[in-house]
């Protein structure tokens, strides 16, 4: 049987809201399938092994923490996210994390570097936080989807011409409250703002990133009553 071997980047600074909640989804699913799972981390001054993992995940920040980040994952981590991207390995990043892909996030007085996975820029604009219950329709090559979840950002992403979103807002603010999108899709790397945390209200995603990360087809688990509760529930709260 295969395993998952997975890598969480700066999880003691970037996991806001309960964001390593992803993880023990992506743990649950692959224990309950017979799947292996591997869990290592790399924080600040480590470097990164762009072979070893399946799936890169980030969760999101305050912008305090994004400082150390952001100049440390430029350091020490920009040239082997990009290989590993290469190579189609998974990519997920949640908020803070998800600002940090593109080439900058600028707070206003202070420009941190991005690793440049995707093209977008982040921009703390005048105005008020984007904080509220999301849904996005998605479609990450097995047919359109609803995501749910709950968003909470100062900044406001604008992706570049050629990029494409991960979703279509269906209720919320998304990227930046005014074009209508939300999040970035390219390849297996996927961007979003969606926190809740995201893995736990939607565990057919859980499911797809698997499939991607392994290069393997999953019949469904069966048995998610719990888990489509929770999903329905995500949903009504975003008033879809
Ligand atoms: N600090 C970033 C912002 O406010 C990201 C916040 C988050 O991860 N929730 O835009």
């Amino acid at each position: 049987m295969p395993a998952l071997r997975v890598c969480a980047l700066y999880p003691e600074l970037m996991n806001i809201y309960a964001d390593r909640g992803n993880i023990a989804v992506l743990r649950a699913r692959c224990e309950w399938r017979g799947l292996g799972f591997e869990l290592s981390s790399a924080s600040l001054g480590q470097p990164l092994d762009a072979e070893a993992h399946h799936l890169f995940y980030m969760g999101g920040g305050q912008d305090r923490d994004q400082v150390a980040v952001a100049q440390d994952m430029a350091a020490t981590k920009r040239d082997a996210l990009r290989k590993a991207a290469e190579r189609d390995a998974v990519v997920l990043a949640v908020c803070g994390g998800y600002q940090l892909l593109g080439h900058s996030y600028d707070m206003g007085g202070e420009e941190l570097p991005g690793v440049g996975l995707v093209d977008l820029r982040t921009v703390r604009e005048p105005g008020p936080r984007l904080i509220g219950n999301c849904a996005i329709e998605a479609d990450l090559g097995d047919g359109p989807r609803v995501i749910a979840g709950f968003e909470n950002h100062g900044g406001r992403t604008y992706l570049g011409g050629g990029e494409r979103p991960l979703g279509r807002v269906l209720r919320g603010h998304g990227n930046n409250g005014r074009d209508g999108f939300e999040g970035v899709h390219r390849r297996n790397v996927i961007g979003t703002y969606l926190h809740g945390p995201l893995l736990p209200k939607n565990v057919w995603l859980a499911d797809r990133l698997l499939e991607l990360a392994l290069g393997i087809e999953l019949e469904p688990l069966g048995g998610d009553a719990l888990e489509d509760a929770a999903h329905a529930s995500a949903l009504r709260a975003a008033g879809v």
